[in-house]
């Protein structure tokens, strides 16, 4: 029986995952549960799983009988009597419970980019102390993992992470220049939230994928590349010296990653397999980098590293939010985290400490430059 603390159970790999324990419930039982503000979901959820311990960060629920309720300034008692911590909570507010749960010296599932784009170095740091262990949710990177046999430490000299390209991989500029948020939700293959759906039609995502594959396998930035793949079957590869590559191949199914990265090795059944003959054909295409700036952007302060992709972050976290609610333009997006990274300097991200505060300033600062002084 695998003990999974899952946090951001609201969310949609939260919705999965609650899929994949309904469907075994003789192999998982979740032994906590948190979420940001979806109080009610969150006793639903209570309601059914009976989990030892739940927190509601920012609103209230009912904890039924013999769950209880943890308050904020408690979240590491999450992790308590776990096997698994699953961190599917959005945003930078995710990389907090990521160090709770590597402090407590357990597997962390991590569905979070932001835990290893923001915190990499502290986060690789407080696996290490504690000796806990890392292991991917995202697609690309668990198709990785599974390329290198489930080593993190593997030789290899290329990684090519695949992208599906989002929604206006074929506008022009000028097209770009019009599109609202409801184009951009509507994502051609994976279906997720808000604020990463937005992430992938600027390709935004990929470069915090450029800096997650960094991080999580070592690889120097200029061996790891990206190539566009419309149908997102080959969910990424990896070149070794003799030239031959792996690639693993699947549907678009976040349940295949989600549950693995609670097996590993061991494998469940996750219908229905791959029927190549359907699909058809597998079509690559050179990644737009020119017409998509957010991805450079994103790179380049993975390799300036420090304080600087918290910076990127929190710029990108309220330029998209203000996207989805139709106050900038598409491509106003990469210029508020353009001018945002240049306004603030490099430092050490020596602390968590130091990110959250560097998380905040960076948040309101483009929030002045989105809304105005007034409105901040
Ligand atoms: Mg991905």
């Amino acid at each position: 029986m695998v003990r999974i603390a899952l946090i951001g159970c609201t969310g949609s790999i939260g919705r999965q995952t609650a899929d994949i324990v309904r469907r075994y419930p003789d192999r998982f039982r979740f032994s906590a549960l948190a979420c940001g503000g979806a109080g009610e979901t969150l006793s639903a959820l209570c309601r059914e799983f009976q989990p030892a311990y739940a927190l509601c960060a920012a609103g209230t629920f009912d904890a039924p009988a013999g769950v209880q309720a943890l308050p904020a300034g408690e979240e590491g008692a999450l992790f308590r009597d776990c096997d698994v911590a699953l961190i599917a909570a959005g945003g930078f507010a995710g990389l907090r419970y990521t160090l709770l749960a590597a402090e407590a010296g357990v597997r962390i599932a991590l569905a979070n980019k932001e835990s290893l784009v923001c915190g990499g170095e502290l986060v690789l740091r407080a696996v290490r102390e504690h000796g806990a262990e890392l292991v991917p949710v995202d697609s690309e990177h668990s198709a990785i993992f599974q390329c290198l046999s489930f080593r993190r430490d593997a030789a290899f000299p290329r990684l090519v992470l695949t992208a599906s390209g989002g929604p206006f991989l074929h506008c022009s500029a000028e097209e770009l220049a019009r599109v609202r948020a409801k184009d951009a939700l509507r994502h051609p293959t994976w279906k997720m939230g808000a604020k990463i759906t937005v992430d992938s039609a600027t390709l935004l995502n990929k470069g915090y994928e450029v800096i997650e594959a960094n991080r999580l396998y070592g690889a120097p930035f200029e061996k790891i590349e990206a190539v566009v793949h419309p149908e997102s079957i080959v969910h990424s590869l990896v070149y070794f010296a003799d030239g031959a590559a792996l690639a693993q191949l699947g549907y678009p199914d976040m349940r295949v990653p989600i549950q693995l990265a609670l097996t590993y090795p061991e494998r469940l059944p996750c219908e229905p397999p791959l029927d190549l003959a359907a699909v058809g054909k597998l079509t690559f295409l050179p990644f737009p980098r020119e017409k998509f700036p957010c991805f450079d952007l994103a790179v380049g302060a993975g390799r300036a590293g420090g304080t600087l992709p918290t910076v990127l972050n929190a710029a990108a976290e309220e330029a998209v939010y203000a996207f989805l609610g139709d106050s900038i333009t598409f491509p106003a997006i990469a210029h508020t985290i353009e001018d945002t990274l240049a306004a603030f300097p490099r430092e050490e991200a020596d602390s968590f400490g130091r990110l959250s505060e560097t998380d905040a300033r960076a948040r309101a600062y483009a929030h002045r430059l989105i809304y105005g002084k007034s409105a901040s």
